[in-house]
């Protein structure tokens, strides 16, 4: 294949400073190191933890000026001297890992969410909303050349995150799940990785788009909606056949009320596994129900390269149909905005061509 031919200058959208606003505006294209590919981007998913960044809501600095996004599919147009397994031409995905050491203790054991030298698309390095971004080569996703590259760009961190923390969970095929933040990105795909898994689930969210999803394109048994319902543990206890709780809980929320009510609910020898990272938030459990109950309480982050390719075989395999809509990269700042006001059935995806 001949070489294509790379731009010098692209459009992004960029943050200057914490807070915002994001511009979009024409940068370079940057030039991969010898490790690295560069990957014109042709999708990127919007997540949470992107808007989470922009406010800076987190203790942990992002870079500045910074180019967010992490769920970012395309096609590699140029690798670096020491790349010899991914090929120009190849699909390839920008993930929330951009990089590791791949030597510490925890990227020896293929935990390399935990290297503390990891490099995060979108946060500490430059990610996905832009035309050309760097990877790693080793930790870039690498994407069969059948699947979608507009359908797969949430599965990049949505998907490959809920599906490790229903790993995670330890729920056993037939058993309930309870997908709190249900209506959203992770939520959505949350479903129907669950359904995939032969796991069962209970949707809690808010409102009759969300409400409609869940039950009738996602595969959710029951919806509870926290804003209307007068008692939301009764509520999920009430949703499982026997009344006595979902076997696991997944949090993937927005705010800190379900962190501190999961506890409740969860059956007895259940776990509850946090994801979601709200603002300044705390997880709180009553002790006693917690111990007599045997609660498991656990947090889980993104996955691992294996976790990466497993949660997109899934997808190509058919199993995965979540919701999401197209738009083009310059409507980031509408995106920021719906998401902001929690207005978002699924997923948005932005088109870097226009
Ligand atoms: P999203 O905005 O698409 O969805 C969040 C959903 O939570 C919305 O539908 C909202 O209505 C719902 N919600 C708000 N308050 C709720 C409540 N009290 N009860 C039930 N639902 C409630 O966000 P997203 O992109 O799916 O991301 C979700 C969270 O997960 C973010 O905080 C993000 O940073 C985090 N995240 C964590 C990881 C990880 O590895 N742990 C990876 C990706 C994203
Ligand atoms: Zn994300």
């Amino acid at each position: 294949m001949s070489a294509p031919s790379i731009p010098k200058k692209q459009w992004a959208q960029v943050i200057e400073k914490t807070g915002g606003p994001v511009q979009f505006k024409e940068i370079d294209v940057p030039q991969p190191g010898p490790d690295e590919v560069l990957i014109n981007i042709k999708y990127s998913g919007v997540c949470h933890t992107d808007l989470h960044a922009v406010n800076g809501d987190w203790p942990l600095p992002t870079k500045l000026p910074l180019v967010g996004g992490h769920e970012g599919a395309g096609v590699v147009v140029a690798k670096g001297e020491l790349v010899h397994d991914i090929e120009i031409g190849d699909h390839a995905g920008v993930k929330w890992i951009n990089g590791s050491c791949l030597s510490c203790d925890f990227c020896q054991q293929s935990d390399e969410p935990l290297c503390s030298k990891a490099l995060l698309s979108g946060y500490t390095v430059d990610g996905s909303f832009q035309q050309y971004c760097i990877g790693k080569a080793a930790h870039v996703a690498r994407i069969p050349k059948d699947v979608p590259l507009d359908a797969i760009a949430p599965v990049l961190c949505a998907g490959i995150t809920v599906y490790k923390g229903l790993k995670e969970s330890g729920a056993r095929p037939g058993q309930t799940v309870a997908i709190v933040g249900a209506g959203g990105g992770l939520g959505s795909l949350a479903q129907q990785y669950a359904k995939a898994m032969g796991l069962r689930t209970i949707s809690i969210d808010t409102g009759e788009d969300k409400r409609k999803m869940c039950l009738e394109q996602l595969g959710s048994e029951a919806f509870v909606d926290f804003a209307t319902s007068k008692n939301v543990v009764k509520d999920v206890q009430a949703a499982t056949e026997d009344g006595l709780g979902p076997h696991a809980v997944l949090l993937v929320a927005v705010s800190e009320k379900p962190f501190q009510q999961a506890a409740e609910y969860v059956r007895p020898r259940g776990s509850v596994v946090c994801i979601g990272l709200p603002a300044g938030a705390y997880l709180k459990a009553p002790v006693f129900e917690s111990v007599i109950k045997m609660v498991q309480i656990k947090g889980s982050y993104v996955g691992n390269r294996r976790d990466s390719a497993e949660a997109i075989d899934f997808y190509r395999r058919g199993l995965i149909k979540a919701p999401f809509k197209v738009v083009g990269l310059s409507e980031l700042p509408k995106v920021y905005d719906m998401m902001h006001k929690g207005q978002i059935a699924g997923r948005y995806v932005l088109d870097t061509s226009r």
